[in-house]
């Protein structure tokens, strides 16, 4: 079996060196794919769990159209989203157009006109820089007279508990936290260490709304912001909860009072959630659910075996190899451009769609930098499918995400080995 294995990764242009190699790492990963796996099985229970005691049926998967008006498959998969991840209420629409707008809605739905939003964890994901109105955009929070704080944490990482404190005042109502470093340094937040953030708060003001942005965080652990004291939390469902299936969709869950601020504003006052045709893909939305545990488990290894092979390789990896796991991002500093592009093109060319085409870096809208992407998805943008991008500036650094599958994460994974090897930019002759 193992040759013709190989054979196969042959005809995909992985050489038996590079092969050998990634069969190495795996071996070492063992223990730490185990765990995930139970992770997966943890998670898989609780889905089904959601799933069983809101009695989905084939019911729920007819189309509604038009208004929308009683459609128990969109109602039954919110109550399945508020039971999975421990919430009162939930709001999951394909309305909601990806996470900015998710979070977007959550913020200008709970906050008022002389509130102050909180940011505890330094600078929120770079798109809700205009939300907020840090950089000026037309109806963001800032022109509706919405303030902002925000305390950066520690150069370890740590939170700032002191400047915390500080910022903290009468007007403070909402505090958002994100979980995962998205496109930053700092580490990615642990559940528990949330957890410890959200009591902290709730000790100065009891009455704060404390808010999630839990984009890329979903079924890595076994708990959720939810389950540790968040209000709300607020993904996307073109990343892991969507499974990879969903082709469109945000969701909101917490507090009754905070999702139906949040399904007021989605509609309309008077509305909320009565309105908001499913339009047929409302089955995507519950398979996708369905599968997400084991999805995201195989994003988790291509990720760990990544780390694993560029750290041994000599490169900065963040996570590093044998560090805990919050979210399914990986970055690799590569401190060269030409090492960026080739591990760009790695991935690329190991992808189901779109495969023959070349990623080149190219200007982009928000950032100072050409970037560089590489995507081969069946959704467009989709970062749950195998997906690495990064900006053509030191440090080289490209993260990257996904894998609806472990095989597939793992061909990505030596494609970008095979490309760096090819042009020497790496050198694996120390490593044997
Ligand atoms: C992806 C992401 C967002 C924004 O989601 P989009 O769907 O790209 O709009 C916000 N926060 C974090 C942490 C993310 O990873």
């Amino acid at each position: 079996m193992d040759d013709i294995i190989k054979a196969q990764y042959e005809r995909l242009g992985i050489s038996g060196e590079v092969y050998e190699f990634g069969k190495k790492t795996e071996e070492v990963l063992k223990e730490r794919f185990a765990e995930i796996d139970r992770r997966a099985e943890y998670n898989q229970m609780k889905v089904l769990k959601a799933m069983q005691d809101n009695r989905v049926s084939t019911g729920c998967f007819q189309m509604s159209s038009g208004y929308g008006y009683d459609d128990p498959g969109r109602d039954t998969l919110e109550k399945v989203y508020a039971s999975c991840f421990g919430g009162e209420d939930a709001l999951v629409r394909p309305q909601i157009t990806c996470g900015t707008h998710a979070l977007a809605l959550a913020l200008l739905s709970n906050l008022r006109p002389g509130d102050e939003l909180l940011s505890p964890v330094g600078k929120p994901y770079d798109t809700l820089e205009e939300v907020i109105g840090i950089r000026h955009s037309k109806g963001s929070l800032a022109e509706y007279g919405i303030t902002y704080r925000q305390a950066d944490l520690k150069s370890d990482g740590g939170f700032d508990y002191e400047a915390i404190r500080a910022a903290v005042n009468e007007r403070t109502k909402l505090v958002t936290i994100q979980r995962s470093k998205g496109y930053a340094t700092r580490p990615t937040l642990s559940v528990e260490r949330i957890g410890e953030l959200i009591s902290f708060l709730k000790n100065i003001r009891p009455d704060l709304i404390c808010m999630v942005d839990n984009c890329y965080g979903e079924f890595v652990e076994e708990r959720e912001p939810l389950d540790v004291g968040a209000d709300m939390i607020v993904g996307s469902l073109i990343k892991n909860p969507g499974g990879g299936l969903a082709p469109i969709g945000g969701y909101i869950v917490g507090k009754k009072e905070c999702v139906e601020n949040a399904a007021y504003r989605l509609t309309s006052p008077g509305l909320g959630k009565e309105v908001g045709a499913s339009l047929g893909v409302i089955q995507s939305f519950y398979q996708g659910l369905f599968l997400a545990p084991v999805v995201v488990s195989g994003a988790l290894k291509g990720a760990i075996f990544a780390a694993d092979i560029y750290e041994k390789l000599g490169f900065d990896v963040i996570p590093g190899a044998a560090e805990s796991r919050h979210d399914i991002i990986q970055a690799i500093s590569f401190h060269n451009p030409e090492a960026l592009k080739a591990f760009c093109e790695g991935i690329q060319e190991a992808a189901p769609v779109d495969s023959y085409v070349r990623p080149e870096p190219w200007a982009m809208p928000g950032y100072d930098s050409d970037v560089i992407m590489a995507a081969g998805a069946f959704v467009q943008g989709s970062s749950i499918e195998l997906s690495a991008d990064g900006p053509l500036r030191p440090p080289y650094a490209v993260y990257f995400q996904g894998g609806l599958t472990w095989y597939h994460a793992k061909l990505g994974i030596l494609k970008t080995l095979q490309k760096l090897k090819e042009r020497h930019l790496v050198n694996m002759d120390s490593l044997w």
